[in-house]
């Protein structure tokens, strides 16, 4: 699984190292190959175009970090994109409720509902919980029969069966008998379908309905690339799901199916089911998989040293020059950099009078955008007028404005902000500095 998605992005990775500096041309060319490769490993278009853009704007505006090249910095940003994609941390089953905690498998036939009942159930009853199974599937010849004899396999009681019962009255007649019996956990097997049809979204609606599950877990078979795609988007326009679980993880499907479910259907994939055997099921962890996908754990553990190492250096000098009442444009620019990466005004920043003030306006008009506009003015400016913008007169601020593409009216806006904090920034060091003020704060 991911072999080739994980080759063809090694592949663009290759073509960016070595280069001393990435040019935005450089980036996108990356990554219009980033995004070929997730289009052919069955990635959903909308959900690899969102990546693709989403890393572009990221590296794009990027400061350079010394000690890493910035082929480095794009796998870290590549990475950190597949971690959000797939959705950051492991999630965890909702069931610590009043018993019994009521479990809905959902999907097609075939995907592999059954054994991952059975998988789930096995699982469950390991971490000390005492399970009981349900099929309710009265569709399938002896379909309730097979989880039967998952039961007496792994040692989980199943609901006896009652021939002629309706899916509905199974559901309500399971959880009677776990709540009198005590059971902590009910797990339902829905039918499946060959394909999604209304009479099956309103049936498994019905079941929901009356057993209210902590739990609408939806399986899929993680082979059927682009169709998983689809059923996934069906299913969870239909029911409240609360999680995925990709079947046959084992296989040699092209991997995207399992980037593309939670953007799919905004619910995580909880478990991936990685064999036939009743203990092939492992909690789907984010982290890893990208991870593997990538190949490139050192690379991303060096950029984020180097990335905590820039952070703690960009803090003292900011510091130092603060103390001399210093605040050129460089200064500002930094301080901008920082409330973007952080999503508010840092520690160091909130301590400069204007910086809330800027915050406000941020905030007001809508974060990333703002402080975007922001450093493109700066980066229009030459190094001079950066660290004297009292240079900056009418010419030169036509020329910045068209530089960034923004009017002079925002040139001047940007420059009366900094002037401000200038201004508050004298009047600290008059005040003995920031020590001085820490003291009147305190
Ligand atoms: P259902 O119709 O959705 O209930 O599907 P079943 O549970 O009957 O599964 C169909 C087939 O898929 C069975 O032969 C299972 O052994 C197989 N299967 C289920 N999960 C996995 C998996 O994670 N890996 C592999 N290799 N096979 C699986």
């Amino acid at each position: 699984m991911f072999e080739s998605l994980s080759d063809r992005l090694g592949g663009v990775f290759e073509r960016l190292r070595g280069r001393g500096a990435l040019s935005e041309a450089d980036v996108r060319t990356a990554m219009r190959e980033v995004r070929v490769a997730l289009l052919e490993a069955d990635v959903a278009l909308p959900v690899a175009r969102e990546f693709v853009d989403k890393v572009t704007e990221e590296a794009v505006g990027q400061q350079v970090l010394r000690s890493v090249t910035p082929g480095q910095q794009v796998v870290k940003i590549v990475h950190d994109a597949l971690v959000d994609m797939l959705g950051a941390d492991t999630a965890e089953l909702h069931i610590d409720v009043t018993p019994p905690a009521v479990i809905m498998l959902v999907g097609l036939q075939g995907s592999g509902k059954t054994t991952t009942t059975a998988k789930l159930a096995k699982l469950l009853k390991k971490q000390g919980k005492k399970v009981m199974m349900a099929s309710l599937d009265v569709n399938r010849p002896a379909a309730q029969e097979q989880l039967a004899v998952l039961g007496t396999q792994t040692e989980v009681a199943t609901l006896p069966i009652v021939a002629g019962q309706q899916p509905v009255e199974i559901a309500r007649r399971a959880l009677q008998s776990a709540k009198l019996q005590g059971f902590d956990v009910v797990m339902l097997d829905t039918a499946g379908r060959l394909h999604v049809d209304q009479a099956l979204m309103d049936e498994m609606k019905a079941v929901a309905d009356i057993s209210r599950p902590q739990e609408i877990l939806l399986v899929v078979d993680s082979l059927t690339g682009q169709d998983a795609v689809n059923v996934a988007s069906n299913f969870s326009a239909q029911v409240p799901l609360t999680g995925v679980i990709l079947t046959r993880m084992d296989g040699d499907a092209r991997g995207g199916a399992a980037l593309s479910m939670r953007a799919v259907t905004g619910q995580p994939i909880k478990f991936a089911g990685m064999g036939e055997k009743l203990d092939q099921i492992e909690p789907f962890h984010p982290k890893r998989v990208a991870g593997r996908i990538l190949g490139m754990g050192d690379v991303v553990s060096l950029v984020e040293k180097a990335a905590a190492a820039i952070d703690q250096e960009d803090a003292e000098r900011m510091a130092n020059r603060l103390a001399k009442g210093q605040f050129d444009m460089n200064d500002l620019r930094a301080q901008l950099a920082q409330m973007r990466k952080m999503g508010g005004i840092g520690a160091l920043a909130g301590m400069i009078p204007g910086m809330k003030k800027a915050q406000a306006a941020v905030d007001q008009v809508g974060g990333d955008k703002v402080l975007l506009r922001m450093d493109a003015i700066i980066s229009s400016m030459t190094p001079k007028e950066r660290a004297k913008p009292e240079l900056l007169n009418a010419k030169r601020k036509i020329r910045i404005a068209k530089g960034s593409g923004l009017t002079v009216q925002d040139v001047n806006k940007l420059i009366k902000m900094h002037q401000e904090m200038q201004t508050a920034m004298k009047r600290l060091k008059k005040m003995g500095g920031l020590k001085g003020m820490l003291g009147m704060l305190a």
